[in-house]
């Protein structure tokens, strides 16, 4: 893969991660104006220690979106960005495209969904 085409999967998972934090935030915001009158006065909302436990707060599909994206970038640095995890064959150009942080190559991806219907049924 070209180099700069890295460069630019890089700032779109980048853009990405930016997102899902951004959407993270605004939700306990919500929550925490919802719950405002029941904390004690003193509580420090902007501590440290409750940004680190936000994380842990994102929701579920978020969370798992999140480290699929801290995983590309990963296999950018380590140079491996763009192979499929399970075949080691790379994963189509437009398929990245539309989802930089797919871990899985077009086959793959349908061999499990299909693996998982079967499974559902
Ligand atoms: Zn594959």
């Amino acid at each position: 893969m070209k180099k700069s085409d890295l460069k630019r999967f890089k700032k779109t998972l980048e853009a990405k991660r930016e997102d899902v934090l951004q959407r993270a935030k605004e939700t306990i915001e919500e929550d925490m104006t919802l719950d405002s009158n029941e904390l004690p006065d003193e509580m420090d909302l902007a501590s440290t220690e409750y940004m680190q436990s936000f994380t842990f707060r994102l929701r579920g599909r978020d969370r798992t979106f999140l480290k699929k994206i801290e995983k590309a970038l990963k296999k950018i640095e380590d140079g491996e960005f763009g192979t499929c995890v399970e075949c080691d064959e790379p994963i189509s150009a437009k398929r990245l495209e539309a989802r930089p942080e797919a871990e899985l190559c077009i086959r793959c991806k349908e061999d499990q969904e299909r693996a998982e219907k079967d499974f559902a049924d």
